[in-house]
């Protein structure tokens, strides 16, 4: 069903983003990639996919916190591919502090990537996709878009923000055969979250295996992660026709962290 349309993944050379292309490229997507890494191992990666699947597989290192190079990745996109059917947004960072220690320049830098990354790249795609009237646009926000936690001004906000954001954007095309949604993922064993296993074992003394216990069981009553594959899945769902009246949603994945 998805067979020759084309997409585009912010943040795709790492975690939940590199799922999402893969599983995209196995439906008959092209696939543009974005974000950072050792250019050997990203034009290996291009490469791989693109054999594997009989894709196109392009690559942008266009900066998400940059409207010029995000604009210039949409049109390079649609020049490329002759349209952007699936934008997904997914870049993003993270950083925790709190609030009145929260250095202005990471409020900043986590506003610009997480938050405004997603108007850039949707102001730019929407126009050539209200021409065709279709068009998926999948925001991956987090359980940090409907919960906070101590710690994350910056991440909490701009979370928050994708999902007002995916809300107006479903609503202003919500009589066309664009939708808007976003994605609710809690822990997910990525390096971003890694990162915070790491600080939390060196914050408290303890093993890894410890930390990432404590990690799953102050938030997430499964006792375990999500995984990249999952995430991509219900991203294959919201391309489906049987989500086209699935519009502003935000959809949980994330072991019962928002049941509670
Ligand atoms: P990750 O660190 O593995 O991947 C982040 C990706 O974003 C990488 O490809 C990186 O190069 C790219 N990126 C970072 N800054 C960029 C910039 N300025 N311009 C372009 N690309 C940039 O992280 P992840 O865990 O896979 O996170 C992906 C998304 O999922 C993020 O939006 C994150 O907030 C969200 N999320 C993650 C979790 C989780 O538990 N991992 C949970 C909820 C939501």
């Amino acid at each position: 069903m998805l067979n020759n349309k084309s997409a585009i993944v912010t943040g795709s050379t790492s975690g939940i983003g590199l799922g999402i292309a893969r599983a995209l490229a196995e439906q008959g997507v092209n696939v543009m990639l974005n974000g950072f890494g050792d250019h050997a191992a990203i034009a290996d990666l291009t490469a791989t996919l693109a054999a594997a699947h009989g894709v196109t597989v392009l690559y942008s290192d266009a900066d998400m916190s940059r409207p010029d190079q995000i604009e210039a990745m949409v049109r390079q996109a649609e020049a490329a591919f002759g349209a952007v059917d699936i934008l997904v947004n997914n870049a993003g960072i993270q950083y925790t502090a709190r609030v009145e220690d929260f250095p202005h320049d990471k409020w900043e830098q986590i506003m610009a990537i997480n938050l405004s990354s997603n108007f850039y790249t949707i102001r730019a795609a929407l126009p050539a996709m209200q021409q065709r009237n279709w068009g998926r646009i999948i925001n991956i926000a987090s359980v940090h878009g409907q919960v906070a936690s101590s710690n994350k001004a910056a991440y909490v906000a701009a979370k928050h923000g994708v999902i007002g954001l995916t809300k107006t954007v479903a609503l202003e095309n919500a009589r066309s055969g664009i939708t808007c949604n976003a994605i609710c993922p809690g822990w997910v064993l990525t390096p971003l979250v890694q990162k915070q296993i790491d600080d939390l074992a060196v914050r408290e003394g303890l093993p890894p295996q410890a930390a990432q216990a404590r990690l799953l069981g102050e938030k997430q009553p499964s006792q375990e992660f999500a995984t990249p594959e999952q995430i991509a899945a219900a991203v294959l769902f919201l391309c489906s026709d049987g989500a086209r009246q699935m519009r502003g949603a935000a959809l949980t994945i994330d072991g019962g962290w928002t049941a509670q």
